[in-house]
């Protein structure tokens, strides 16, 4: 076990990729990493991260901050509750904590939308704290090197790599081996041909001894993800279009979209933008645009959406107080498929050469 944890973090001291949250212990910005990080590749979710850090450098710029704002520098990032939570336990920090954030484990875990992998990435990054850390890139070393072919999303096998990779724990510099062992899954033992030749835990390795390597990790088939048609109304007049803010949970709650028609089937989502028409009265022969269908995958739900562009004089009473000009539309938060739209038609908002 001692052996195991040694060579982590020597591997990590000389591979560890240089990155602006490896150079702080401050919760804040650690917190706001694994947020984004969970979401996200360290590619993208650098950028991400150096805007977030530059827009609001303490806990408590960003509980001072609205909503909206959060949502728009998420923008892309998908899944949106991350982001209200975001915003919600900055908030909470902020007021009900002295701006200060819990300094151990279970602390961190009363969050809102802290769950036991950012507590103890938060907890052993930030103070040491001995407490593992269990990702998909840890589920797979471990699963490799120790060849158990458990499923990793069974709570039998979250049991058993919970309890192993506890008793992996060094007795001090948790945060390095921490850091390490997904780093070592990150960039060593990857997911498709790891690179086990130079690999320093080949001689103990079980999965390349037993030939296993792309058999584990294990993993149980998730149940099929449901489809969703939508049609999206865009209205143009003159400088101007309708946007509507989503309201009622959900995962693009409180962001802006073209007024849409969901339903089971591609059909019944067209005629419900047909009837909507008629009570808006908006004139059917102004249809100018029909978009190709745009697939969307999400991690529950399967979307295939198509947009229908009607050139009017004027926005319809019913929907005027939801008229957006152009020059506002990208400073909205919206969610990917129409910022997708948007982005592949800019002549319709007038938008080319702008992003
Ligand atoms: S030998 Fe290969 S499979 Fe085993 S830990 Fe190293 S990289 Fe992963």
């Amino acid at each position: 076990m001692r052996e195991f944890s040694d060579i982590i973090s020597k591997w990590y001291s000389q591979n560890k990729r240089d990155l602006p949250w490896r150079r702080t212990r401050d919760p804040f910005k650690i917190w706001l990493s694994e947020i984004i990080l969970q979401q996200t590749r360290v590619a993208q979710g650098l950028k991400y991260y150096l805007n977030f850090v530059s827009e609001f450098e303490t806990v408590n710029d960003l509980a001072k901050s609205k909503e909206e704002k959060v949502l728009k520098l998420w923008q892309g990032l998908g899944y949106y509750s991350r982001a209200r939570n975001l915003h919600f336990t900055a908030n909470y920090i902020s007021k009900e904590l002295n701006g200060e954030f819990p300094k151990h484990f279970k602390g961190l875990l009363e969050l809102k939308g802290v769950g036991l992998y950012t507590a103890a990435a938060i907890a052993s990054f930030c103070y040491d704290e001995k407490v593992a850390v269990l990702d998909g890139n840890v589920f797979r070393v471990l699963s490799r090197v120790f060849g158990i072919d458990q499923p990793i999303n069974s709570s039998l096998g979250e049991k058993i790599f919970r309890e192993l990779s506890t008793e992996l724990l060094p007795s001090s510099e948790v945060s390095n081996y921490n850091q390490g062992i997904m780093e070592f899954g990150a960039l060593q033992c990857i997911p498709k041909s790891p690179n086990c030749e130079p690999c320093p835990l080949n001689s103990r390795c079980d999965a390349l001894r037993t030939k296993r390597v792309k058999e584990l990790p294990v993993k149980l088939k998730k149940t099929k993800v449901a489809e969703w048609h939508m049609s999206f109304l865009v209205l143009i007049s003159g400088r101007g279009t309708v946007l509507r803010k989503r309201v009622g949970k959900g995962i693009w709650q409180n962001l802006y979209e073209f007024p849409s028609f969901v339903a089971s089937s591609a059909e019944d989502s067209k005629n419900d933008l047909s009837l909507f028409i008629s009570e808006a009265s908006v004139d059917v022969n102004s249809l100018e645009f029909v978009s190709a269908i745009y697939r969307h995958l999400l991690s529950h739900r399967k979307i295939h959406a198509q947009f229908f562009v009607y050139r009017v004089e004027e926005i319809p009473s019913l929907l005027k107080s939801e008229t957006v000009v152009f020059e506002d539309l990208l400073g909205l938060p919206i969610h990917r498929l129409i910022e997708k739209f948007i982005s592949d038609s800019p002549s319709f908002f007038k938008l080319e050469g702008k992003s």
